[in-house]
């Protein structure tokens, strides 16, 4: 047996829930390299002809229920979307299949985004108003979807991608939507511990660092620090990082900024709405500028240690991205007590997208509109997509061209050719909603005038990708006496954290370090340095290029390393892991995104204005902040222009 063979027995490569169902996959085990320097398409022209098929090489395992099968955007929906870019469908449009339907509305994108604006549109439009919203994956949600694992008879559930939302003010527009989908409750209920021993801090989100003020966080210094095997910073604050193999300009630092000095010495008052005097100084500048000249942090330090999660996560260096996108989700103020206002379902923001497809199409998901009901009710395919249904969901349908017959300002029509398997269809509409994103929508929408594809040339998404790793007991942490913990350097995600998940549906009602539990690490790929573009652009590749099995070996490997002296064992230890691959994940803002540069007016600015003839745009990247709240407020913003300005009796 080889090294590298013995290798992967003892790290649990070869395990039988992540093996199930991509068996070809050892051909490319080693292939990543080889494949660097090729364009994504060119990459994925190589796995194909090596004789990998895309579901056992790329998408891996995707877990079971309703998600399976789509987690992240899976190998059809990247060649798809690539074929629209490289307009490999443009020759074919002219002869695409006729369906004969006309809509008064047609959405593309079923995130929440799209779901939303279908909503807003047939509460709005009339009684016999009819709305067709097609999207490109095999379930609906966007990046509001969920991964489910069983884990020793045990139902575990965690977010691929959109995972926290807010309890709003009760009179708010945001809190009246939610009720009117049937999230009356927004205040849940969350898992209490269920020992041996004394209560350990865990929050109820990923993002929470818990453990920090209690002592039970754990920082990783490994190889990029000259460690190997790496070394354990336990209560890394309450230690001062006294065990932190750096240099004592970087503990202090570390001291300053994790303790939370840097900003007690500096405050900052933050914007109060967008396009204050203070937002407007903010996206003045890079945010890695602003750390600099606020907190007097080092470039060397904020590039380490900070990277990859400011700017509200947009995955990119602080270099990259404008000051104000670390402030952006703040303008929409939550109640007072923020972190009680912090809410989470076990899968995210998916439990939001079922009410509100449930609420489109009531027999789309069995049960109650409650989150309780969806979340344990099943999604009906059948009912998705029928003729005598006002909303329609039509999936796996990737639009490819949207177009006003005619000039657009006399039009009365816009037509719709979607790409569904290897044919195209054709559909018409009174009105769209592009909602699927900034990526899709400048290649989409065939006769956009000047003034908007310059718009749209400002924007730019980076990837992510969302490993959801299920383990069957926590012990190796408890053992440490950590419920989170952080790493950096080029390794596979920053951090990850236990979360108390909320008792919705088939969730069990206590944790404990024997508790089978899903750990989601965050895979940002940041190349400070790099511009914005150049550094999504190095990401996708890298996302792209790397198959399943590398990406599993990288996990295990790290696991291995970071908590084999607390006894974890991988073989025994992992029960399952699911990679949700995001080409497209944020909208990474760079400077001057938000408010203009040089005098001119901010690309979103000319996109949300007005319609373009019959056509109007929406999607959270509008707004410059990822968070879904505004992907439901461009959703109504946008379905209020058509009604007000575009849509006649
Ligand atoms: C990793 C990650 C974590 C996040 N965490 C949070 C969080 O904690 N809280 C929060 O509020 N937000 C979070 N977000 C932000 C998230 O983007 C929003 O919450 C929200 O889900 C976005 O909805 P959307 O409809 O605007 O866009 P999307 O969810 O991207 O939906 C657009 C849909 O349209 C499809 N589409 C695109 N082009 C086409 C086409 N041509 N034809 C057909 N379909 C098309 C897309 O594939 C997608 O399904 C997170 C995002 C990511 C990536």
């Amino acid at each position: 047996m080889t090294e590298k063979k013995q290798g992967d027995r003892a790290i649990g490569m070869g395990s039988a829930i992540t093996r199930r169902d991509f068996l070809g996959s050892a051909l490319l085990g080693s292939g990543a390299a080889l494949l660097q320097g090729l364009t994504p398409a060119q990459v994925l022209a190589a796995r194909a002809q090596a004789g990998n098929t895309p579901a056992s090489d790329w998408n891996g395992y995707s877990g079971i229920g309703d998600y399976a099968g789509s987690n992240g955007n899976t190998w059809e929906v990247l060649t798809a979307g690539h074929k629209l870019r490289d307009s490999v469908f443009e020759e074919a449009v002219g002869s695409a299949i006729e369906t004969g339907e006309t809509y008064d509305c047609v959405v593309v994108g079923g995130g929440i985004s799209g779901l939303a604006a279908a909503l807003f549109f047939l509460r709005r439009a009339g009684p016999n108003a009819t709305c067709l919203v097609l999207d490109n994956h095999a379930i609906f949600g966007g990046e509001a979807k969920q991964n489910d694992f069983e884990v020793d008879g045990q139902r575990l559930t965690a977010h691929q991608g959109s995972a926290i939302y807010f309890v709003q003010y009760p009179r708010s527009f945001l809190a009246q939507f939610y009720d009117s989908i049937g999230l009356k409750n927004p205040r849940l209920e969350y898992q209490k511990w269920g020992g041996p021993g004394p209560e350990m801090t865990i929050g109820r989100t990923p993002y929470d660092s818990a453990g920090m003020s209690s002592g039970q966080y754990g920082f990783w210094f490994g190889a990029q620090f000259g460690k190997k095997p790496g070394v354990w910073q336990i209560d890394p604050v309450g230690r001062a990082f006294a065990q932190a193999p750096v240099s004592e300009t970087t503990r202090k630092e570390l001291i300053r900024w994790y303790s939370g000095d840097a900003e007690k010495a500096a405050p900052f008052t933050h914007p109060k709405y967008e396009g204050d005097t203070v937002s407007r100084y903010l996206d003045s500048m890079s945010l890695e500028d602003f750390y600099i000249r606020q907190y007097g942090l080092s470039r060397e330090f904020i590039r380490t240690f900070l990277s990859p999660d400011l700017g509200g996560g947009a995955g990119l260096g602080a270099d990259a991205l404008s000051a104000y996108s670390d402030f952006a989700f703040e303008m929409l103020h939550p109640s007072k007590d923020e972190a009680e206002a912090v809410q989470m379902f076990p899968g995210g923001n998916t439990t939001i997208a079922r009410l509100m497809a449930k609420t489109l199409i009531p027999e789309a998901i069995s049960g109650d509109t409650t989150p309780e009901g969806v979340s344990l009710g099943k999604v009906n395919q059948g009912a998705l997509d029928r003729k005598e249904s006002r909303a329609r969901i039509r999936l796996g349908a990737t639009a490819i061209s949207v177009q006003h017959e005619g000039a657009a300002e006399k039009s009365d029509f816009v037509t719709v050719v979607y790409a569904a398997g290897d044919k195209l269809f054709r559909v018409r509409a009174r009105s769209a909603v592009m909602a699927g994103g900034s990526w899709t929508t400048k290649h989409v929408v065939k006769d956009l005038p000047t003034a908007h594809q310059e718009a749209y040339a400002q924007f730019f998404r980076s990837p992510c990708m969302m490993a959801n790793v299920a383990v069957r007991n926590w012990r190796f942490l408890a053992k440490m006496g950590i419920t989170g913990c952080r790493w950096f350097g080029e390794r596979v995600g920053n951090y990850f954290e236990l979360r108390r998940m909320a008792t919705v549906g088939n969730i069990a009602r206590t944790i404990s370090p024997d508790s089978p539990v899903v750990l989601t690490l965050k895979v940002l790929y940041s190349y400070p340095g790099l511009s914005t573009e150049d550094q999504g652009n190095k990401g996708r590749r890298e996302m792209i290029s790397t198959s399943f099995r590398e990406y599993e070996r990288r996990i295990r490997q790290q696991l291995t390393e970071m908590f084999s002296d607390a006894g974890f064992n991988g073989e025994r230890d992992i029960a399952g892991i699911i990679l949700n691959r995001w080409g497209h994940a944020y909208l990474s803002p760079q400077p001057g995104f938000y408010f203009g540069k040089d005098g001119k007016p901010a690309g979103r600015e000319v996109l949300r204005a007005a319609p373009f003839g019959r056509i109007a745009f929406a999607n959270t990247d509008l707004a410059g902040s990822m968070d879904h709240r505004f992907s439901i407020l461009e959703a109504e913003r946008a379905v209020n222009q058509l009604l007000d300005q575009v849509v006649t009796l």
